[in-house]
């Protein structure tokens, strides 16, 4: 089974652990370079991006993840995740930085304060047998793409209808909702299938 790491500095680091486990997965905990050096790919939670992005910097692991994100490894952002894989963040605080992942532009906490949290059924391609049931916490969306990046979900109903919540850039997944936070596995399902096709 491919060893999948979950970076642990902050956010819902014990729900990704265990619908990795619940799909086959051998999966670990990620807060030292030595313990990224172990893992064939990874897991960047929800949570809040700017807090990610300074422990980042003090676990020393901005170099070896961009190093690895180079090397090829699958990495899959949720939310806080996918704010950590966006080269370009609207709304971030200056200090905050991602890693060097996918050509997107992104907003964070982009669906307003009326609704901080809602849920939303979203097709995703590549994944059958129907929506995920998805579920939006202060979630940013993707405002435009590069032409390297296949847009896999978008919002399909609503004031929201047409905003992107799901990319792909080869082996770089990021949704702006959490599947972590469901009993629906098939988006775990899918990056470990990801990364054992590409270990
Ligand atoms: N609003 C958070 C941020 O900017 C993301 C929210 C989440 O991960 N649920 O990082």
């Amino acid at each position: 089974a491919p060893v999948i790491g979950v970076l642990a500095l902050q956010g819902d680091v014990r729900e990704h652990l265990a619908a990795l486990a619940a799909v086959g997965a051998q999966a670990r905990p990620v807060r030292r370079p030595a313990e990224l050096d172990a893992v064939d790919g990874l897991v960047i939670p929800g949570g809040e991006s700017t807090t990610i992005s300074k422990l980042v910097d003090i676990f020393e692991l901005r170099e070896p993840i961009d190093k690895r994100i180079a090397a090829g490894m699958p990495v899959y952002g949720s939310c806080a995740g996918l704010i950590m894989l966006a080269a370009e963040v609207l709304d971030g605080r200056p200090d905050q930085r991602g890693f060097d992942g996918i050509a997107m532009t992104v907003r964070r906490n982009a669906f307003g304060r009326q609704v901080d949290s809602f849920e939303a059924p979203v097709e995703i391609s590549g994944i059958d047998g129907g929506p995920l049931h998805a579920v939006f916490i202060r979630a940013p969306w993707v405002e435009r793409v590069g032409p390297d990046v296949e847009v896999l979900g978008t919002i399909t109903e609503g004031p929201a209808a047409g905003r992107i919540v799901a990319v792909r850039q080869n082996n770089l997944l990021a949704t702006s909702f959490h599947p972590e936070l469901t009993h629906d596995r098939r988006l775990h399902h899918y990056f470990t299938h990801l990364v054992h096709t590409t270990a």
